[in-house]
């Protein structure tokens, strides 16, 4: 069997089929890791965590921390990221060796189902494969009039790999991507301004988690013009500047920077995979259809990660690739997104699993809701982290746990005690009788599932 694409979603896979005890051929063109080792997830946080670090040490003599001139070395710390970057490369190679997977170096064309042909630096291979998975990932898309240039007009690769602070940035898009990117910069010192063409930030995430980072962007001299478009776009003839005339509900402004940052959503990446000739269908955007169980269109061929459509995640790729290794394998395996979270690494960050509000009384449940704000959390207030709070929404009735959302600290990293609620079928009593260690910041689950019982503690009863 043979996966073309070394992402996070193409390498669990391979991993897994030949666990399994399918011969496996792993193809990539580039590095192993995809976009989200190279130029995704790992770097983009590696700089928010480093940023993060330095901004609290800069404002530390609130809390008793005085520090005298401490300043960010980019390229130092670009170049430490380029090495936690490379050692989870080496990784991924020690566990495809270790799991007998042979990697291929080299760009796949899909020339018919169960053929490919690939070329390598020592010519074209063919490889035969009575199964094939697409994990061929996705790509930046620009705009018409802000090409990319990869020197003042850049995606987010080229935003995450800057020698220089850039004294002004221009995000064009408020998703989740360019929100990342500009907080990172922001605590660096550069001036942002963000142009969206919705009427909110982070489009599709409830607005009361949005406002608690809008405001903290804001806080920190952000520029955010909603309901905007860039209508056109001049770079100055010496290339360090740009002039942009951007239409907003007010008027046009003219907003000039140095750097602008186009971040306007990602689009399937399937060149060479020859998807009409071969018979493999997409929807209209481009992402290849399957079923639960990966299979496309094409039997034999299976489509896993960005390439089948959103949401974007890595974690979601490598849960597809694994459902599609079993079912290639014979497994009664199926894809169930019930619990899918995800998280968006803001300051402070955003998570959820599960249905909203509006979700669950679209679906016609009886809801309820509780919550509990980080400000009345003794860690929270430890980490001098204490905005946004976290939100459950369970069944009226049963006290099913339906989802959870979560604006504050650690966001990221207490989605995952609710995504197990959801998963198992936990009720509110369920979290709410868990013991939680204090003080830690997941007691504020246990607290808003408390509140959802009846039962609160460190909180009024209304
Ligand atoms: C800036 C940024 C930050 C992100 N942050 C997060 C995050 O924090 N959390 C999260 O869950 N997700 C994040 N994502 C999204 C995440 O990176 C993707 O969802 C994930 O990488 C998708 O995995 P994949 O395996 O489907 O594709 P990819 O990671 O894109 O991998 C596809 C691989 O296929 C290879 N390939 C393509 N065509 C061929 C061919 N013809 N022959 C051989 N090889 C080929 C490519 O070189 C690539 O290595 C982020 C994305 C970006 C851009």
């Amino acid at each position: 069997m043979a996966v073309i694409g070394g992402g996070p979603g193409g390498y669990p896979c391979a991993i897994r089929c030949s666990q399994l005890g399918l011969k496996t051929v792993l193809i990539e063109k580039d590095r192993l890791g995809g976009i989200c080792n190279i130029s995704g997830c790992i770097p983009s946080k590696a700089l928010i965590s480093v940023t993060k670090l330095y901004d609290r040490a800069k404002d530390g003599a609130a809390f008793g921390l005085v520090s005298s001139g401490i300043k960010v070395d980019l390229p130092s710390l670009q170049s430490w990221k380029a090495g936690v970057v490379s050692s989870l490369e080496t990784g991924i190679a020690t566990l495809c060796r270790g799991n007998k997977v042979e990697v291929i170096k080299g760009e796949a064309t899909l020339v018919s189902p169960g053929k490919i042909s690939v070329k390598t630096s020592s010519g074209i291979e063919e490889i035969l494969a009575k199964s094939v998975v697409i994990a061929t990932g996705s790509r930046a898309m620009s705009l018409a009039g802000l090409e990319f240039d990869g020197k003042l007009v850049l995606s987010s690769t080229e935003a995450l790999a800057l020698a220089k602070v850039p004294d002004s940035m221009l995000v064009v898009g408020g998703g989740y991507i360019g929100l990342e990117i500009v907080g990172v910069y922001q605590k660096l010192g550069t001036k942002v301004t963000i142009v969206e063409l919705t009427d909110q930030l982070l489009p599709g995430t409830e607005p009361d988690l949005v406002r608690v980072v809008q405001r903290n962007l804001e806080k920190r001299g952000a520029r955010i013009l909603l309901k905007s478009k860039v209508v056109s776009l001049e770079k100055d003839s010496k290339g360090g500047k740009v002039k942009a005339k951007v239409s907003t509900p007010e008027g046009e402004v003219v907003v000039e920077a140095n750097a602008v940052l186009v971040s306007v959503g990602r689009g399937p990446l399937a060149g060479g995979m020859r998807l009409s000739e071969v018979g493999v269908k997409t929807d209209s955007k481009g992402y290849i259809v399957t079923d639960a169980q990966m299979r496309t269109s094409v039997a034999g061929i299976y489509a896993i990660g960005d390439v089948r459509g959103p949401p974007l995640l890595a974690h979601k790729a490598s849960k597809e690739g694994i459902v599609a290794a079993e079912v290639i394998a014979g497994l009664p395996s199926a894809a169930d997104w019930r619990s899918i979270p995800w998280a968006v690494f803001t300051d402070p960050e955003i998570a959820g699993v599960g249905l909203t509000e509006k979700e669950a009384v679209e679906k016609g449940l009886q809801v309820k809701r509780s919550r509990f704000s980080f400000a009345a959390l003794g860690r929270a207030l430890i980490s001098g982290e204490a905005e946004g709070f976290v939100r459950i929404v369970s069944d009226a009735k049963s006290g099913l746990v339906l989802g959870v959302q979560i604006v504050g600290p650690e966001a990221s990293n207490l989605i995952s005690e609710a995504s197990l609620a959801v998963e198992m079928g936990a009720t509110v009593e369920d979290l709410a009788l868990t013991i939680h260690p204090h003080p830690t910041l997941p007691e504020a689950i246990m607290e808003a599932a408390e509140a959802a019982a009846g039962k609160p503690i460190h909180q009024v009863k209304l």
